[in-house]
């Protein structure tokens, strides 16, 4: 009997699963048979924008906390996949920073290339997914969308790439249901456009507060205050930026911070991060981490060590993105042909251990870069994937921390060179701040063309 995959999710984990089968293939190996389930109804997992919030047309919980105007918040040479570069892809080097539509129609350029669509089943929402110890199988339970009707299959192998940054973390506040404005999660934030002229607190200092906040500022917000936990991001930012400590309570439209001060703002934005959140899994197979560089309980950060037949991709905390989806990608499909033996439970764990306590050791954001460059160059090492100079790529990602320590407002007019063609990218035609338009018919012409407001 031929085995069967299953993979959870059609965004770049799951893509890069069905790419790594797809290469050897083609190189003449014998594949498992693989469907891939998809909710949304096309590939491109997070970078597949929707105008939706909450739930979809089938009441199923939106996936997507992408925006509108969202630029790559990191060099796209620190992404590329190795085996398809973007100058392949474009016919021609483009800038550093591109928006989000571009990013989507390179990662859907590999995958059509690669012919791997008809393997996936769109609009098919995994609802449950259980193992026999009896028959060493797996059943899938999948909800098709448009026919409202559950499916069951029998797999043996399950490959879970449902990503985590759909699920939103937010904490309560004194005072919010009383607020008297806009409050919402960064999962549900659409267009910067709705808090022009607004006041806007932002409660997070990571990424998605920076950017929310910096984007909303290039569109005209009024003002932007920013509560930490921790630390204050620290950046240099223009003079209607703030970063005030943790927020303690709301009165009315004013928010009180824990330093004693206050101010009166519009909107909130719960900048709070992400859950790991799994519900279509039984307890057994469940992993319950919070966001981190080597979420325990993962051989390889990619085996669930209790039973390795079941596989999680990308779950990790991302300064690689696509490149190392790739390379757990490829080290999964080797496993599953045979070409790679995974070591006994106990060895495993001892493994995932020694991983774990190393991510814990690390003091700086260097030291966490260098941490995961190590765990992307175990994984490469061990397979054909084609090898990348993994090494120089976190240079990279040590220059875009230095060059945004810098200039928050101009770090994406920053070029890098790309590790794999060696070609320096040219300045996109219009800085950062000006370019309004987030298109691939603007980011492509030679220069800034006006806003149609069109989604690709
Ligand atoms: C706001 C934001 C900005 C980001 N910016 C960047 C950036 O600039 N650069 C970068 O490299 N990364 C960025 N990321 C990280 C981004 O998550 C990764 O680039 C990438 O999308 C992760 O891929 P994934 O396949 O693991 O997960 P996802 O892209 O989240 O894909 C998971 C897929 O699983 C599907 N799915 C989920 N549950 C089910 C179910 N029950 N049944 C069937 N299908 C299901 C979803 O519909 C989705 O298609 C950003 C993330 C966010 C949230």
């Amino acid at each position: 009997m031929t085995m069967r995959i299953a993979i959870l999710g059609a965004g770049p984990s799951g893509l890069a699963q069905l790419r790594a089968f797809e290469s050897a293939r083609r190189a003449g190996a014998e594949v498992p048979e693989i469907v891939c389930y998809e909710k949304q109804s096309d590939l491109g997992g997070m970078w597949n924008y929707t105008w939706r919030t909450g739930l979809d047309a089938y009441g199923e919980p939106v996936h997507g906390s992408m925006y509108r105007y969202l630029w790559s918040n990191g060099p796209k040479e620190a992404l590329e996949f190795a085996d398809y570069s973007f100058e392949e892809h474009f016919g021609r080097p483009i800038a550093s920073y591109p928006p989000r539509a571009v990013l989507r129609d390179y990662i859907m350029g590999r995958i059509e290339k690669s012919g791997v669509r008809d393997q996936i089943r769109f609009n098919m929402a995994v609802q449950w997914v259980e193992y026999s110890a009896q028959t060493g199988r797996f059943t899938v339970t999948v909800r098709d969308l448009k026919k409202d009707e559950l499916v069951t299959e029998q797999f043996d192998r399950v490959i879970v790439a449902t990503g985590h940054f759909s699920t939103p973390n937010a904490p309560f506040f004194e005072g919010l249901e009383r607020f008297p404005g806009r409050v919402l999660h960064a999962h549900d934030f659409r267009d910067a456009c709705e808090f022009t002229g607004k006041d806007l607190l932002l409660v997070g200092s990571s990424y998605s507060a920076e950017d929310i906040g910096t984007q909303c500022y290039k569109y005209g917000a009024k003002s932007v205050t920013f509560s930490y936990r921790s630390a204050p991001m620290g950046y240099d930012w223009p003079a209607t930026f703030d970063e005030r400590p943790l927020l303690l309570r709301l009165e009315d439209d004013i928010a009180h911070f824990a330093d004693g001060s206050s101010r009166k703002v519009d909107a909130i934005v719960l900048c709070t991060g992400y859950q790991h959140h799994f519900p279509f899994l039984c307890d057994e197979l469940t992993l319950r981490t919070r966001n981190r560089l080597y979420p325990g309980d993962l051989y390889k950060g990619v085996f669930w060590i209790d039973n390795p037949k079941l596989v999680y991709l990308g779950m990790q905390d991302q300064y690689y993105t696509f490149n190392m989806f790739d390379a757990q990608a490829w080290y999964v499909r080797d496993e599953i042909l045979g070409r790679v033996t995974l070591p006994d439970t106990t060895t495993m764990r001892a493994d995932s251990e020694a991983w774990v306590a190393r991510e814990e050791a690390t003091t700086s954001v260097e030291e966490d870069i260098d941490f995961q460059t190590t765990y992307v160059r175990d994984l490469l090492d061990a397979t054909d994937y084609p090898d990348f100079n993994v090494e120089a790529v976190a240079a990279l990602f040590k220059e875009w921390k230095h060059d945004k320590q810098a200039d928050i407002l101009g770090y994406r007019n920053h070029s890098y060179r790309s590790v794999l063609t060696g070609t320096l990218a040219p300045p996109h035609h219009t800085p950062w701040m000006e370019a309004m338009n987030d298109t691939l018919e603007a980011f492509l012409a030679d220069r800034e063309v006006e806003d149609v407001r069109k989604i690709a």
